[in-house]
């Protein structure tokens, strides 16, 4: 085993990165048979239109690509009726948060978010030199907003709301959002993750695009990851007010979003259609899929996303994951809440369905 210490009077690592967890990424397919159901991936293989301009853009990678993503950002710029200005692309929507983070923390201010929510969360704020602070999420699973305005102090710069929630599921209504940002002082920056939103039984673009319009201190954070099936060419945005983006724009690393990134992020907007059957098709399953999981006796929140979560004891999560390892399927524990499995097509959510519809195998949840 190597040390990861420093050797006395080596170089050290700042205090606030020396006491972080790594993120703990899904595990990916270890075999063709396994079902990598961790991630929440797409499972559809890349769209034919979008290999296309993958393969032709391969030819010119010795070139950099354009260094503010002007073909990208003006085409989300017209998808979502708003300026290229108030448009900032980055390496993933976890880049464009870590680009949030230290556009507008200074050393330990405070970045608020629900919990459990996603896992980057804590670990982007405390890189930036920021205090994280978890707000415990309600029995029903839905963010605690009356705490969340509560835990408000003159060091919070930014709070984070993820809608649809990871790993829950849940999404908030825009009502309630709307009181939440009536509640919150204009200067601090309410991050909407959205990660999953594509995947929403109402349509959302219009709510939260709505909120954006009327609240100043709203930034919309989407990513090419899920519903467009980019998870490895890492592209994702925010739609923030111009001072704002521009500040994401200024704290990106150079050339951040690669050529092959932007062409096939355009690309997947130009191909809307087909994006919007997939995601239509994952809506059906996960409707069939919860339904027989709550008829074979288990508790399952109302998911809004490409995943199905399983709030459980964690003996019953030990249970699950390694009943579904049995069946070569991957799925994501979280030690103290539960269990997150992602969507995928009819067979292989088959699958899942024929190891967990055995309830009685499964302690109480
Ligand atoms: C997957 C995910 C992201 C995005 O990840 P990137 O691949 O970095 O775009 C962001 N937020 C949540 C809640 C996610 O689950």
């Amino acid at each position: 085993m190597t040390s990861t210490s420093s050797p006395p009077g080596g170089p050290r690592l700042r205090t606030a990165v020396a006491g972080l967890p790594s993120y703990v990424p899904g595990r990916s397919a270890e075999t063709a048979l396994t079902a990598a159901l961790a991630s929440n991936e797409s499972h559809f293989p890349p769209l034919p239109s979008v290999a296309d301009v993958i393969t032709t853009e391969a030819g010119r990678i010795h070139r950099y690509p354009n260094m503010a993503s002007e073909e990208l950002r003006e085409a989300i710029a017209l998808h979502f009726a708003v300026s290229t200005d108030e448009v900032a692309v980055g390496p993933g929507s976890s880049g464009v948060l870590q680009q949030i983070l230290s556009a507008v923390c200074d050393p330990e201010d405070e970045v608020m978010f629900a919990w459990r929510s996603f896992e980057a969360y804590p670990i982007l704020a405390a890189v930036a030199g920021a205090t994280p602070v978890r707000v415990p999420l309600l029995s029903d699973e839905q963010h605690d907003l009356d705490a969340m305005a509560a835990a408000v102090t003159d060091r919070t710069r930014v709070i984070i709301l993820c809608s649809p929630n990871n790993p829950t599921g849940v999404s908030l209504d825009p009502a309630s959002m709307e009181d939440f940002l009536s509640r919150v002082p204009s200067r601090v920056l309410v991050v909407i993750d959205e990660a999953y939103i594509e995947f929403q039984d109402e349509p959302g673009d219009v709510d939260t695009l709505d909120l954006y319009r009327r609240y100043p201190h709203v930034c919309i954070l989407r990513t090419f990851s899920k519903a467009y099936g980019l998870a490895g060419l890492r592209v994702g945005y925010a739609i923030a007010r111009v001072p704002v983006a521009e500040g994401l724009r200024r704290t990106a690393i150079p050339f951040g979003v690669n050529r092959l990134g932007q062409s096939a992020a355009v690309a997947s907007l130009a191909a809307d259609d087909e994006i919007r059957a997939r995601v239509s098709e994952v809506r059906t399953e996960r409707r069939r899929m919860i339904a027989a999981l709550r008829a074979a006796g288990w508790t399952v929140t109302d998911s809004q996303a490409n995943f199905f979560w399983l709030r459980c004891r964690d003996e019953v999560r030990e249970q699950v994951l390694s009943a579904l390892a049995d069946a070569n399927i991957l799925a994501r524990g979280y030690q103290g809440d539960g269990v997150r499995i992602s969507l995928a097509d009819h067979d292989t959510n088959e699958r899942v369905l024929a190891v967990l519809s055995k309830r009685e195998r499964f302690g109480d949840q």
